[in-house]
Order: C-alpha cells, then sequence, then structure tokens
C-alpha cells in the first residue's frame, strides 16, 4: 500500500497477458528492449493490468478495471491470461471491498485493458455495471472518441464497457484536468489516446502519479523516444512525457506503472552520470 496524506492506495493486480512485443515497443528495436525485458518463444512480453483501489476519507475509488470477464475464450486464449492473484474482484475481496461498496470507478481511458471490468453480463448476457452504487468517470474526449471508433481503434473501444453506463446515467464525463476528491485529480496527459488522464494524488505535501498509459512500463518513461505502437499520437505522448518527467524530477513524486511487471513504482531521479531513470521502491499488490 502507498499513502499519500491520509490518502491510502493499494495496487491490484487483475491479471497479466502476453502480448506482442512489436506492439509494446513500437520502432525500439528488440537488441535494446531486450535488455530490460525478455519475450517468449511467440515474441511477446507480459504486460500486468494493474488497478488501484484508493480509500480516501469515507470514499472508496477505484482507478481502472481491467480486462473483466466478458473477453471471448478466443482471445483469451491468444493472450495466454494469467491470474497469478485472481480477478480485480478477489483483489477487491482480500481488501474487505464488495462491488456495492465502490462509490467512484475512474477509467484514465477506454482501451478494453483499462475499463473491460467496468461491466459484466447478467445471467441474460446484458451488460449492466459491475460497480452498481458507482458513479464512473472518463475523460469527454476520450468517450466521443471511444463512442467513434475508427477502423485501427475499433477492436479496443468496445462499446459494452461503457456504453451501458451513459445509459444507466452513471457515466459523469470530464473537460480536462479535473478535481475528484480532495487531493486526487485526473490530469489529461494526451498522446496515447487524445483524451488520456493520469491520475494525480496531492496530499500533505506528498504526491503520487498513476501513469496508466502515458508511460505503460518504467523503462518507457526513462527513454523519452521509447513509446508503445498503440500510442495514436505518438509525437504528442513525447511532449507530455517530456513535461512530466521534468514534473517528477522537480517534485520527487511517487510514480505507479500499470502495466510493468517489474517495477510496480519508483522515483525519477538524475543518476551519477547525468541520465534519469526510475529508481524502484518496494511495493507489493494487495
Ligand atoms: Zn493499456
Amino acid at each position: 500500500m502507498f499513502q499519500i496524506g491520509n490518502i491510502d492506495i493499494h495496487p491490484i493486480n487483475a491479471g497479466v497477458v502476453w502480448m506482442d512485443s512489436g506492439g509494446s515497443f513500437g520502432l525500439v528495436p528488440r537488441a535494446l528492449w531486450s535488455q530490460y525485458l525478455q519475450p517468449d518463444d511467440q515474441h511477446r512480453v507480459p504486460m500486468v493490468l494493474t488497478c488501484l483501489l484508493v480509500r480516501a476519507g469515507c470514499k472508496t475509488i477505484l482507478v481502472d478495471t481491467g480486462y473483466g470477464d466478458k473477453l471471448p475464450d478466443k482471445l483469451v486464449r491468444l493472450m495466454s491470461m494469467e491470474y497469478p492473484r485472481g480477478t480485480l474482484i478477489d483483489g477487491l475481496a482480500r481488501l474487505g471491498v464488495a462491488p456495492e461498496d465502490v462509490d467512484i470507478v475512474i477509467d484514465t481511458h477506454l482501451h478494453g485493458d483499462h475499463c473491460g471490468g467496468n461491466t459484466t453480463f447478467a445471467p441474460d448476457r446484458t451488460p449492466r455495471a459491475t460497480f452498481p452504487n458507482a458513479e464512473y468517470m472518463v475523460q469527454r474526449r476520450e468517450f466521443e472518441d471511444a463512442m467513434q471508433p475508427n477502423e485501427r481503434t475499433r477492436a479496443t473501444y468496445l462499446p459494452v464497457n461503457y456504453e451501458p453506463l451513459a445509459a444507466s446515467g452513471q457515466l459523469t464525463l470530464l473537460d480536462g484536468d479535473t478535481d475528484i476528491l480532495p487531493g486526487i485529480s485526473g490530469v489529461v496527459t494526451p498522446g496515447h489516446t487524445p483524451g488520456h488522464q493520469c491520475v494525480l494524488f496531492e496530499r500533505g505535501g506528498q504526491r503520487a502519479l498513476f501513469v496508466a498509459d502515458m508511460a505503460s512500463f518504467a523503462v518507457h518513461f526513462e527513454r523519452l523516444a521509447w513509446m508503445t505502437a498503440y500510442d495514436v499520437e505518438p509525437l504528442v505522448t513525447l511532449e507530455t512525457k517530456r513535461r512530466w518527467r521534468q514534473w517528477a524530477l522537480d517534485t520527487g513524486a511517487l510514480l505507479i506503472f500499470q502495466h510493468d511487471t517489474q517495477v510496480l513504482a519508483g522515483h525519477f531521479v538524475q543518476d551519477e552520470h547525468g541520465g534519469q531513470r526510475v529508481q524502484p521502491v518496494e511495493a507489493a499488490y494487495a
């Protein structure tokens, strides 16, 4: 668990998937990225689906919901989905949280690996909110893009993950940087998608940033030019990262990485050779 002032942040491992390394590293040559991460015999690399359960005052907040349980079996097999610590719901239960207890769900963006768990199928296969009492929040720009997917984004923008929430009145659309609760805000970090947001925690002089897909792995944060092939605006990602890397150096904020199987969290520091790197901190999943 991480503590930022009176805010408790519990990372939950909602599964691990194996994704084509071309997706995770795009233009970066394998000779370089394979120094950090070993691919399997199908040229895939592991990607963990980290969600956050946050307790602040009397509110229970969930940040992102992983792939959820609606994926077709074929896709589950294709990605060799593993559950080393059970599902998101199992992780919440370990923290004493039932789906009904969640007050707010913040979606960093609407790609399937971030909001798939927003909804679940009722016995008659009707999709419904997994967290029946929650207000779900996403950037308006992200929702608009997700409702109008193009040929490239269609495979990951699946309306079943968010349309039922708009229909039930549970979806709140955010217009830009937004204070969600005292010390918790959504900050727009465009590039991966134009409406992508990170979640910033600031309390009592301490800070943490849930980096989400601004930098999927710690090494993507360390290296300005490294980014995934999924980024729809790579040159915007570059500028967004440039700004937040400087912020991370200046503030010493804790960075929480969503998809990195080796570095869950760390601080961005200047090293003795004048380079910059992520200094991992000891951290464990709930
Ligand atoms: Zn992602």
